[in-house]
């Protein structure tokens, strides 16, 4: 790794979980930091301030997400290329710790700035936005929606008004070559949802083969 960015992610590590002369941050001074709840109810940034160790990066951001059992806090590290790394954290009411399935704070995880909700992918979008527009896209209340499909894989990539999706490579399988599609009303894509309905019309055929059979057979 390049010395710079490890640099930064020991500088982040002592913050967060502190060393032999400091404690580490603990919720109560993050929630100082990004000004919760004064500045509402988040996600909330804090950029940290320049320091010697901090030099070889572009900027280190803090990210709380208040109303986020699972996941409370992001930093995030960007290199002077504008690659972004992501560290993803939960106060356990003590520390911070690393939520299941991600990694620890040192291991290079590449960001891509996609947030995967259910089988779909957010471009642009927070965490919290993310999962409340995959909500809507359940209940079919977003025709209309403009997202990127990967004919390789079939998945879908929902982007953010701001963000460019021209040049975006498939999240899932790395396809290059995305589709520009627009969601059609009353489509969806939840598998369970899918499963569900299909069962239901499934049973309501055979209630009326039964029925047709009793009229038929007599009882
Ligand atoms: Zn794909």
């Amino acid at each position: 790794m390049d010395p710079g960015l490890q640099a930064a992610f020991r500088h982040v590590e002592r913050l967060l979980m502190g060393d032999m002369a400091h404690p580490g941050l603990t919720l109560h001074e993050l929630e100082r930091l990004v000004g919760y709840p004064a500045k509402g109810s988040g996600p909330l940034s804090y950029t940290l301030p320049p320091s010697p160790e901090l030099k070889g990066v572009q900027a280190v951001r803090l990210f709380y997400y208040p109303k986020d059992p699972a996941l409370q806090l992001i930093v995030e590290v960007e290199e002077f290329s504008g690659r972004r790394h992501l560290r993803h954290f939960r106060w356990n009411g003590f520390t911070w710790e690393v939520p299941e399935g991600h990694k620890d704070l040192r291991a290079t995880e590449e960001l891509l700035g996609f947030q995967k909700v259910g089988e779909d992918y957010f471009l642009g979008f927070s965490r919290e936005e993310a999962r409340e527009l995959a909500g809507a896209l359940r209940r079919g209340e977003v025709p209309g929606a403009k997202y990127l499909l990967c004919p390789k894989c079939s998945a879908r990539i929902f982007y953010a008004p701001g963000t460019n999706p021209v040049g975006v490579a498939c999240p899932a399988c790395g396809n290059p070559t995305l589709l520009f599609k627009t969601l059609s009303p009353g489509e969806r894509k939840d598998p369970l949802e899918a499963l569900a309905e299909e069962q239901k019309a499934l049973r309501q055929a055979l209630e009326e083969l039964l029925a047709y059979l009793k009229r038929k057979l007599g009882p």
